[in-house]
């Protein structure tokens, strides 16, 4: 049952939106753009960007898919927090005293560590809501 295999584009965009409005991000700018990962939020800018390269995903990324967006969502709930320009300075800021440090600045930095496991923490918790609704 290869169709049974997929999560439709519908679907996936239902658990974006749920996510976005759950975690209130909607104040954040979000823009969509082909891209490798399935979501990226853009220090610089400010902006929440999610891939519109995969129109479907499989049920075996799901993990993947959800981590990411999670993770990112992450990163758009503290740019709400501080105001994005704020939070592009205090990014910096870490990734600059982790240069300084001779430290990684993404594997070493507190805003990622924090994002990752807060996306590591909770995706399962989602993964059995949107199961039960029927989405995947
Ligand atoms: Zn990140």
């Amino acid at each position: 049952m290869l169709i049974r295999e997929f999560i439709s584009e519908t679907n996936k965009n239902k658990m974006i939106s749920d996510l976005l409005k759950y975690y209130k991000v909607g104040s954040v700018k979000v823009k969509t753009k082909s891209m490798k990962d399935h979501a990226h939020y853009n220090v610089d800018t400010g902006t929440l960007e999610l891939s519109t390269r995969y129109k479907t995903i499989k049920k075996r990324q799901i993990e993947e898919f959800l981590i990411t967006i999670l993770h990112e969502i992450y990163h758009a709930m503290d740019a709400k927090k501080y105001g994005w320009k704020k939070f592009k300075d205090m990014y910096e800021m870490e990734m600059n005293l982790l240069i300084q440090k001779g430290k990684h600045q993404y594997k070493d930095n507190k805003y990622e560590i924090e994002a990752e496991k807060f996306g590591q923490g909770i995706w399962k918790t989602w993964n059995r809501k949107f199961k039960k609704e029927g989405l995947f």
